[in-house]
C-alpha cells in the first residue's frame, strides 16, 4: 500500500524487517527486490505520491510536486544549480530517461582507486545487462529525434565531429515532450511504473511526506529509525513516526545520503562520508534560428556529440584539459527558460518571444563529475 503519512494520525509506530529511506532509482529496487524476498518492508518518502493521471504537465504544479526546493536548489556559493528529485519515485519520476553505461576507462580507474577489483568489467556488463531488461532500455530510432536533435546533428556532420543517437527507457512514448514534468501518459519506465507494482503486490508499504530524521542504532547495529510525516505544502514536521527494524537502506540521494548518516552519528571509520559529492554541472550555449525550432515538442535529448568526451585521462593516458565535455541538446520549457536567460525588462520579454526559435545545448561534464563542496 502507499499511504500519504500527512493525513494519517499520528504519532505512528511501525516496525518492519526492513526500512528503506528514499524511493527512487536506488531505494525503490532494493525495497522490491527485499520484499519479493519475504521481508516486510516500509519505504519513507519524504515527497508525495503523484500518479500519472495527476501530471498536468504545468511548471508551476509539476516542479515543486516533482523537485526538491522547486528545483530551485543551489550550492552554498550559488553558483551551481543542483535538481533533485522529491516524490515517491525520486528523479526518476521527472529524469530524461537517457541510460548509458559507464565506459571502461571509468570502471577500471574505480577498481584500481577505489577497491573495486571484485567488480571485473565482466560482472558489470551482467548486471547492466539485467537492469536494461528489467526497464526495456532501448535505441530512440532516428525517425523519432525532434529537430532540436536533428540540428546537433546536422551541426556534428558539418564540422566533422563525431555524435550519434541515445538509448532510452521508455515504452509508448508519444512524444509530447513534457518528460522533465512527469509522464502523464505513464510511458517512462521508472520506478514508479517498473518496480512500485511489484513492492506493493509482495506486501511493501510505502509511507510518503515522510522525512527520517536519524537512523538508530544499538551496539553497533541498526535498529530502526525516526522520522517525521511533513506538510505537504511547506515540508513543516506534523508529527512523529517511529520505525523498529533490524536492517536499514539508506538511499536518500547523492546528497541527503551522507547527511543522514552524519547526522545520525553512525561508524565511519574511513572518514569519508560526505567527502566525495561530485555533480556535472552544466553549462548551456543557447542560439536562435531563424525558422522555428519547436524544441519542445518530442523525445528530448536523443543525440550526442563526443568529440570532446575522452577517458583516457581517467585510465591513466593523459590529462587532455576540457576532455570530458560532453554536449548534449537541452531544453526547458518557458519559466525554465525564463529564468535562465539573461537581461531583464524589454529585451528579455523580446528574447522570450523568440521561444518557438531556440536550441541549447549543455555542455555537462561527461564522466564521474566535477568534485564540489
Ligand atoms: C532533471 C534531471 C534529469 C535527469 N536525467 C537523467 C537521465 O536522463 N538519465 C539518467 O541516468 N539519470 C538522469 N538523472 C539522474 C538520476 O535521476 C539520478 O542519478 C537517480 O535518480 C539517483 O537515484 P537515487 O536513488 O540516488 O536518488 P533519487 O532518485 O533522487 O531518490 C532519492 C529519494 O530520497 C528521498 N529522500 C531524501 N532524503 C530523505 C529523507 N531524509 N527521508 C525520506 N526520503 C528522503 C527524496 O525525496 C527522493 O525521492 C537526472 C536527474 C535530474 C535531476
Ligand atoms: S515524451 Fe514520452 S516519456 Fe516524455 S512525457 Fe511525453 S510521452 Fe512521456
Amino acid at each position: 500500500m502507499i499511504y500519504d503519512a500527512s493525513r494519517l494520525p499520528l504519532p505512528l509506530r511501525l516496525s518492519a524487517d526492513l526500512v528503506v529511506i528514499g524511493s527512487g532509482a536506488g531505494g525503490m529496487p532494493v525495497a522490491t527486490l527485499c520484499a519479493e524476498a519475504g521481508l516486510s518492508v516500509v519505504v519513507l518518502e519524504a515527497g508525495g505520491f503523484v500518479p500519472p493521471d495527476a501530471m498536468n504537465q504545468r511548471e508551476e504544479r509539476m516542479l515543486p510536486e516533482l523537485l526538491l526546493d522547486s528545483g530551485g536548489q543551489v550550492t552554498v556559493d550559488k553558483a551551481v544549480r543542483i535538481h533533485q528529485g522529491r516524490a515517491v519515485g525520486g528523479s526518476t519520476v521527472h529524469n530524461i530517461n537517457l541510460c548509458k553505461r559507464i565506459p571502461d576507462q571509468i570502471l577500471r580507474e574505480w577498481q584500481r582507486t577505489r577497491g573495486l577489483e571484485h567488480l571485473p568489467l565482466q560482472r558489470w556488463a551482467a548486471l547492466y545487462d539485467e537492469v536494461e531488461q528489467t526497464i526495456q532500455v532501448s535505441a530512440v530510432p532516428r525517425a523519432r529525434w525532434n529537430r532540436h536533435n536533428r540540428i546537433l546533428e546536422a551541426g556534428c556532420n558539418a564540422l566533422g565531429w563525431p555524435g550519434g543517437g541515445l538509448s532510452h527507457n521508455r515504452t509508448g512514448c508519444i512524444g509530447s515532450g513534457f518528460c522533465e514534468l512527469g509522464c502523464a501518459y505513464d510511458a517512462k519506465n521508472n520506478a514508479c511504473k517498473v518496480f512500485l507494482p511489484r513492492l506493493v503486490a509482495a506486501g511493501g508499504q510505502v509511507l510518503s511526506r515522510v522525512r527520517a530524521t536519524r537512523v538508530l542504532t544499538e551496539g553497533g547495529r541498526a535498529v530502526g529509525v525516526d522520522a517525521v510525516a511533513v506538510d505537504p505544502v511547506d515540508g513543516h514536521p506534523l508529527g512523529s513516526v517511529s520505525l523498529t527494524a533490524p536492517r536499514v537502506c539508506v538511499s536518500a540521494s547523492a546528497t541527503d545520503t551522507p547527511a543522514l548518516l552524519l547526522r545520525s552519528g553512525l561508524p565511519d571509520p574511513g572518514g569519508e562520508t560526505g567527502q566525495h559529492l561530485r555533480v556535472h554541472p552544466a553549462l548551456i550555449a543557447a542560439g536562435i534560428f531563424e525558422e522555428p525550432v519547436r524544441a519542445w515538442q518530442g523525445i528530448p535529448q536523443t543525440y550526442e556529440c563526443t568529440e570532446l568526451l575522452d577517458f583516457s585521462a581517467a585510465a591513466g593516458g593523459g590529462d587532455k584539459p576540457g576532455s570530458r565535455i560532453w554536449i548534449v541538446p537541452a531544453f526547458a520549457h518557458p519559466m525554465g527558460t525564463a529564468t535562465m536567460l539573461p537581461g531583464y525588462g524589454k529585451a528579455h520579454r523580446e528574447s522570450m518571444q523568440r521561444y518557438d526559435h531556440m536550441r541549447h545545448v549543455a555542455r555537462p561534464d561527461g564522466g564521474a563529475g566535477q568534485r564540489v563542496r
